[in-house]
């Protein structure tokens, strides 16, 4: 549907809170790039996202056309601990700045992630888009999209006239899901018609590794959750249907699954929002997975890696950056050095001294070095000392090519390649989940001829290194990303809420 004429403004505020990770989110982790831009903020918001994997690009794409685009702020933070309310509070009042600068307009479109906590909220987004509401009154059609490990709230659900989610983990499919929001935004303008709405939550939490929809259940969830958007039945039309596996490392009562509908009538969001929880109930038992140790997981890709096979890939999924680890733990580096392990790599950790030392000694220097550990991430860890050769140094600007992160220009500081015995080692000044062949590549080394890949990644690295790849562990080592959800210490969920699939419930004796 192509639609003209409208004023829209656009912003957004993403960040996907893990309330145990070690580390808090402030304004300069908003401002500055990482993967994604920096923030943004006036005209320039329009043009920045050209080309991206990002919902705010998408929508730009779809809306773009013969309407006029008004540009709140738009910003986002690597994962970590809560935003403080410093940060919070800068962006709010800059985006209802802009709101009001922006005069008169026929919507309003964010591009938010769904999991945010802060300092002073347990619901980011539920304040955001009440605020954003507060602002524009009850008749102005606000429209977000989500991340599918948002944590919906009812109170979300309430402020928003509708909030659509990706599809795939790997999340392939943001910017088209910016789109999706930009369709059902015109539909919503045009008519002037409300649309109903039905909300479904699960009662168990379900981990990480296992939300990844390339593989069973999620796949056919998912498959059934496309199927349903467009359905006509006896009671009305189903025009928006979003399933939200959740983000489970989040000590807030609202924290899992939900699912979220939009129809003509009660009865047909209800119907289609219902069908779909119901299938995910079903499928709990499926939910769970397998974690290795790193003792047997490096053991058994040392027995199993074979030239030519592409690489086996271990999953360091408790470290992973996109999820609230630091990128820096060391207890599969360390296993695959005291297993002699051989054309192995790890990426990428983070470690900027270490990055630094190296790039001062030179490519082919031999360095004493003290890595990783450095952040305090997982208690008890210790950095690893060894003498590395300093085998390549970047200035970690590269473009990420991969399915993923594709399109989008990498920004990772001096990066440098080390090796010691027959493990590799990319370390990098910034924090970067390694969901990208070029975040190796980039240093000289082509990841399919690797026997064993260790990556900082729970599930996006499937997207580039999955179809490569010989066999997939998910391994347990130190990291505040615990995969074990029963491990974590939860005080706040609500009562009965499954930890894990299958599990106990919470507060249940
Ligand atoms: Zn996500």
């Amino acid at each position: 549907m192509e639609q003209t004429g409208m004023r829209i403004a656009v912003g957004g505020f993403q960040h996907e809170t893990n309330t145990f990770a070690p580390t808090k989110a402030d304004y300069a982790a908003f401002e500055q790039a990482d993967s994604w831009p920096a923030l943004q903020r006036g005209e320039g918001l329009l043009s920045a996202f050209k080309g991206m994997n990002v919902p705010i690009a998408g929508f730009i794409d779809a809306a773009s056309s013969g309407n006029t685009l008004l540009p709140l702020v738009w910003c986002s933070a690597t994962p970590s601990a809560y935003v403080t309310e410093d940060a919070f509070e800068r962006i709010m009042a800059m985006m209802l700045e802009d709101l009001a600068a922006a005069g008169g307009f026929d919507a309003v479109y964010l591009d938010l992630h769904g999991a945010m906590v802060t300092e002073h909220f347990d619901d980011g987004e539920g304040e955001i888009l009440a605020r954003i509401r507060a602002a524009i009154g009850p008749r102005v059609p606000l429209v977000a999209s989500l991340d599918l490990h948002a944590n919906v709230t009812a109170r979300m659900v309430g402020e928003a006239d509708a909030l659509i989610a990706y599809r795939t983990y790997p999340h392939v499919d943001m910017a088209e899901t910016g789109a999706r929001a930009a369709e059902h935004l015109f539909r919503l303008v045009t008519s002037g018609a409300r649309q109903a709405k039905a909300m479904r939550r699960l009662d168990y939490l379900i981990p990480l590794t296992a939300q990844c929809t390339l593989i069973e259940p999620a796949a056919s969830i998912y498959g059934l959750v496309s199927e349903a958007e467009g359905h006509v039945s006896g009671n009305g039309r189903v025009s928006s249907i979003s399933f939200t596996t959740g983000f489970p490392p989040v000590d807030i009562p609202e924290c899992g699954p939900v699912v979220v509908a939009y129809a003509d009538t009660e009865a047909a969001a209800a119907e289609a929002a219902q069908r779909i929880a119901d299938a995910a109930r079903e499928a709990e038992p499926d939910f769970r997975e397998k974690l290795w140790s790193a003792r047997d997981a490096v053991a058994h890709a040392i027995a199993h890696s074979a030239p030519g096979r592409g690489p086996i890939v271990l999953a360091d999924t408790q470290d992973n950056p996109g999820a609230g680890g630091n990128g820096d733990t060391v207890g599969i580096l360390s296993e695959l050095i005291a297993q002699d392990a051989q054309n192995a790599c790890l990426a990428v950790l983070f470690d900027p001294e270490s990055a630094a030392r190296a790039a001062e000694a030179g490519e082919g220097a031999r360095v004493v070095l003290a890595l990783g550990a450095k952040t305090g991430g997982a208690p008890g860890e210790h950095p690893l000392e060894g003498e590395f050769e300093v085998m390549r140094i970047t200035d970690g600007e590269f473009l990420a090519t991969g399915p993923f992160y594709g399109g989008s220009r990498m920004s990772l500081g001096t990066t440098v390649r080390l090796r010691i015995g027959g493990v590799q080692v990319v370390v990098a000044s910034r924090k970067g989940q390694c969901a990208d062949k070029e975040m190796i590549r980039h240093t000289g080394l082509e990841p399919r001829e690797l026997g064993i890949l260790v990556v900082k990644s729970s599930v996006h690295f499937r997207a580039d290194f999955g179809p490569m790849a010989s066999e997939v562990l998910v391994v347990e080592s130190p990291g505040p990303n615990t995969a074990d959800l029963a491990k974590l210490p939860f005080t706040r969920l609500r009562k009965g809420l499954r930890v894990t699939p299958m599990g106990a419930g919470f507060g249940v004796s």
